[in-house]
């Protein structure tokens, strides 16, 4: 199968504009007799579930949670970008656009990411109108803050609670539409497999959480709206549940998975203290633009600080290093994650790491305190030269901006962060490698579409702060709801489709063996015993530096425990009944499949490209070194029984309106 990417041909400011226009569409009447099944009611599945049934499609919606609102998309914190322009500081939808490719290091599609910062602006108009209570100045207007890989401020914000204030806009919105009928929600409900008709995707097999009952779903057309895939680290900073089970078991069925291995290293995340650890705790990529990142500049010091002798506050600036202001002085705190991320490794790799485990680098408000303090004192007409006012003024305008965050590490660390630095590492934070999906978001199987960060789309090798819910939302409100009706326009006489058919009954019983297989197992280890190892063999080996020799050992080794997995693993429990032991071997199971074929596409890709880093592939200066001659395209896979064994299609990326250039942020 040839990857058509469908992209519309004219000037790329006209494509998605004049596209949009011309594609066929359901009269409402019509509408009402199509089905659209949609996996996920996170920042993307909900705001196409709210917009389709708007539209008037009669929408089943699935959820593993107790409610649309626990989905991960609530622990966003730090914005939403939009090309509004409302700081005046030059911004534009090409010069987003710009940032974006530049950003994921010249691996996404040009045309789809043009079309996402055109949509950008809309966004913030939607959510405005749902209630959504985005950030003021002291005027009234919109406020914005800055993110990394950029130059211009156009990030709209909620103090440190974007993602859970634009869910609740999508919730709301959602709400209106199950009153109306429109929307029906299977709350903890599993999706398990993907059912295809004569070729196109027509339901889904789902398990009932709570009473363990497997259920048949059919649909004209399904949605896969599960989110991100990190978990296949074990830690992340991604919600315990997120999952890959939706977007592999689409995959199984046909759906090709692009690029797996470009994931993102996010560079400030509470640092890992042990083995006992479940989940990561991210820390605003916001911070940055007011944090300075810092280690000793002196070994002695740094061992002196991991072995409790010295506080940082007791070494002088002189003895600092501000590597990435240092090293990158135009971008400075602000450089991209990939680059924040793999500047602090160096750091820590080479002995000035502070924390016991030698893995945490400094993040230090003293300077932004005493800035915000001074300027508060000159506004008021008080003595800026008084330290304890300045501190206090300075304190409470940073409380003010990140408030929540500070309790939030506060409450985890147990040290302060206003009198002491932050510690911070690098830890897995977002995927933006997925199921590939053409122009319209429609995958590989006809009729099934994937969108937010399940699909692969708009982010490249590396995805700059506040663009996914950017991505989720273009999606879901003003992307899809357009695309979608071009594929149902053939659906309007062919009524409701039977769940009595033999392809319902094959994915029903290939999902009722597999539980079978697992409850029956009787073996010796739990499914977290099999998680965790997993977990440390992608990190130590597809983590944040790769080589040939690890990748491949990896894979052996991946392949092994997904043997042991299936002769060892223990579930407690029953089948019918609520078993989360019973979830998460299901999930575990596919997390297995996923990270073989993410090592393989991670070995294949001989070149180093935004967070993707093959140590045979980088300058003298460390930075990554991009192979374009060989490698400008996106790596799809085929399924063919067994990830080792999957088949590589390549969709070239052609840039017609940006020159690749060395990315460079110094
Ligand atoms: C800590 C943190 C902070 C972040 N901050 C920002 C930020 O400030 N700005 C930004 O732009 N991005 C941020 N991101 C990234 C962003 O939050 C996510 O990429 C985005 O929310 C994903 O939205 P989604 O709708 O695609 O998926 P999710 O919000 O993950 O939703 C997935 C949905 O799919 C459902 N689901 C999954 N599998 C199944 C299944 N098999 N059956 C049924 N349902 C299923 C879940 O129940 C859920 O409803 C952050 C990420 C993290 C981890």
């Amino acid at each position: 199968m040839s990857l058509d990417n469908k992209i519309p041909q004219g000037p790329i400011a006209s494509k998605w504009t004049d596209y949009k226009d011309h594609i066929r569409l359901v009269n409402p009447a019509n509408k009402r007799n199509i089905d659209v099944i949609i996996v996920g009611t996170g920042l993307a599945g909900g705001s196409a579930a709210a917009t389709l049934a708007e539209l008037g499609y009669n929408v089943k919606a699935f959820c593993y949670q107790d409610s649309p609102r626990r989905a991960h998309s609530i622990a966003a914190q730090g914005g939403v970008n939009a090309a509004k322009n409302y700081s005046g500081d030059g911004d534009s939808i090409y010069r987003l656009f710009y940032d974006t490719v530049k950003g994921g290091d010249y691996r996404a599609r040009e045309a789809n990411v043009h079309r996402l910062a055109e949509v950008s602006v809309n966004i913030i108009d939607q959510c405005v109108a749902q209630g959504v209570p985005l950030a003021r100045e002291y005027g009234g207007l919109l406020d914005n803050r800055s993110f990394g890989g950029t130059q211009v401020s156009r990030t709209f914000y909620a103090k440190g609670q974007t993602g859970q204030q634009l869910l609740l806009g999508a919730y709301s919105a959602m709400n209106r539409q199950i009153g109306r009928g429109k929307i029906k929600m299977y709350n903890r409900h599993e999706m398990l497999d993907l059912v295809i008709v004569n070729g196109k995707a027509r339901g889904i097999i789902a398990r009932n959480l709570v009473t363990g009952e497997i259920e048949r779903h059919s649909a004209h057309a399904v949605v896969i709206a599960s989110g991100g895939y990190g978990n296949v680290f074990y830690l992340s900073t991604n919600a315990m549940g997120s999952n890959v089970t939706a977007a592999w078991k689409a995959h199984k069925r046909g759906a090709y998975f692009a690029n797996p291995c470009f994931t993102q290293i996010h560079p400030t995340c509470i640092p890992v203290t042990g083995d006992h650890q479940s989940k990561l705790t991210l820390m605003s990529e916001s911070l940055r633009n007011d944090g300075r990142i810092w280690v000793p500049k002196k070994l002695e010091d740094a061992q002196a600080i991991r072995e409790g002798k010295l506080k940082p506050t007791q070494i002088p600036e002189e003895d600092r290093d501000y590597y990435l202001e240092r090293r990158y002085p135009s971008f400075g705190n602000l450089v991209p994650r990939d680059v924040a991320s793999r500047a602090a490794k160096e750091r820590c790799d080479a002995g000035y790491g502070v924390n016991a485990t030698g893995e945490a680098v400094y993040l230090d408000f003293a300077s932004a305190i005493e800035r915000y303090g001074k300027e508060q004192a000159r506004i008021h007409h008080l003595d800026e030269n008084d330290a304890k006012l300045v501190y206090d003024l300075g304190k409470k305008v940073v409380e003010n901006k990140y408030g929540n965050l500070f309790q939030m590490y506060y409450k985890i660390v147990d040290e302060d962060p206003y009198t002491t630095p932050m510690m911070i590492y690098p830890a897995v934070h977002y995927t933006m490698g997925g199921i590939w999906v053409d122009y319209n978001l429609m995958t590989t199987i006809e009729g099934c579409y994937c969108i937010g960060e399940a699909n692969f789309s708009d982010h490249g090798a590396n995805r700059l702060g506040a663009s996914a819910l950017m991505q989720g939302l273009a999606d879901g409100y003003f992307v899809l709801p357009y695309t979608i009706g071009d594929y149902l326009a053939d659906d309007i006489r062919t009524g409701t489709i039977p769940t009595d058919l033999p392809e319902f009954e094959e994915a029903e019983n290939n999902v009722r063996s597999m539980i079978d297989h697992l409850m029956n197992n009787k073996g010796e280890h739990s499914v977290d015993y099999f998680h965790k190892k997993l977990g440390k063999i992608m990190w130590n080996k597809v983590g944040m530096a790769r080589n040939a020799k690890g990748l491949t050992e990896a894979m052996d080794e991946i392949a092994a425990l997904r043997e042991e997995f299936y002769r060892n693993v223990k579930v407690s429990g029953t089948a019918d009944s609520f078993n989360q032991e019973l979830e998460k071997a299901l999930r575990v199971a596919d997390f297995l499949e996923l990270g073989e074929l993410f090592a393989k596409d991670a070995l294949h890709r001989e070149e180093s490209c935004g967070g993707h880093f093959r140590e045979e592939h980088q300058t003298e200066e460390g930075e990554a070194k991009r192979d374009d001659e060989n490698f400008s395209y996106v790596a799809a896979w085929e399924y063919k029984g067994n990830p080792r064994e999957a088949v590589l299609h390549k969709e070239p990326l052609v840039y017609e309106n940006i020159k690749m250039v060395t990315r460079s942020y110094k």
